[in-house]
């Protein structure tokens, strides 16, 4: 029987990590050397994207001045061309591809081809902020739980979080910065206290990341004032209290509320 030609191709899904290239898995630094094609987002960081040789062929679909993100069809089926053409292709995901990253529709796609497929984790964004912020997720005093959840417009009002928030619980907000009022007008309105320490960690693991603190009733306040940029996360929770932040209250004298929550 006639053999085909064409090398096997496969489609690796890679977390980048949170930005600092320190914090890739050795998994993810060695593909990165051999692959034949990165394609990566906006996210990955600059320090990341050095590491890959300059001969190895990249693609970016980051979102450009002029144009929105590739659509996830035709990213989709630009993996799978590439990978059916032989190519050792590496999509390149800022933090864990499977925590909103999209990764589980282009594993579905790869397996709807039929193409090798497999997944490196990443450190995603929550924990390596938490890290930079000294903020432990959980803690056996103050927290058994924690929740990642999305804050971006689109269906805020939709999400049902009740329960995530409050005593005992952290709840961690990605893509929160637009609608960062939105999100603590839904908290308190699902009932959770006003007063519970929020953290806003701005490029976390970056050497000029920023962690500030309040409390959640001027969450939206904070943003304003400090003219938080993306990408930030947002933590909310007694484990707030704990991190090395910058306590950034809107009227003096109230960051010694955040410290009775110690
Ligand atoms: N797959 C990624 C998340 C993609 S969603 C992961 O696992 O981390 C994009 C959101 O992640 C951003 O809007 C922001 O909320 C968060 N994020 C990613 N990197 C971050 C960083 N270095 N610092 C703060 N937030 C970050």
């Amino acid at each position: 029987m006639e053999q085909s030609l064409i090398p096997a191709g496969k489609l690796w899904l890679v977390g980048a990590g949170p930005g600092d290239p320190d914090l890739l898995t050795l998994r993810a630094a060695r593909l990165l050397g051999s692959a034949d094609l990165v394609v990566h987002d906006g996210l990955v960081g600059e320090g990341v994207l050095a590491l890959i040789p300059p001969h190895i062929e990249r693609i970016s679909v980051a979102k450009q001045r002029s144009r929105h993100m590739m659509r996830q069809d035709l990213i989709n089926a630009l993996l799978v061309r590439e990978t059916r053409a032989g190519k050792q292709v590496v999509r390149l995901k800022g933090g864990d591809p499977f925590i909103f990253g999209r990764g589980g529709e282009e594993l579905d796609a790869a397996r709807d081809a039929g193409i090798a497929v497999e997944v490196v984790p990443g450190i995603t964004a929550a924990a390596g902020c938490a890290a930079q912020a000294g903020l432990p997720l959980t803690h056996r005093e103050d927290a058994s739980a924690v929740s990642f959840v999305a804050g971006q417009c689109k269906d805020l009002t939709d999400q049902d979080w009740s329960g995530l928030a409050g005593h005992g619980r952290t709840l961690v907000i990605y893509m929160g910065l637009a609608t960062a009022p939105a999100i603590a007008d839904k908290l308190i309105a699902d009932g959770v206290s006003p007063g519970l320490p929020v953290a806003v960690v701005e490029r976390g693991t970056a050497a000029d990341a920023r962690v500030l603190r309040t409390l959640l009733a001027d969450l939206g306040d904070l943003v304003a004032r400090e003219k938080v940029q993306s990408p930030a996360l947002i933590i909310v929770g007694k484990v707030a209290a704990r991190a090395d932040a910058l306590d950034c209250l809107g009227a003096p004298g109230v960051a010694a509320q955040i410290r009775d929550f110690t």
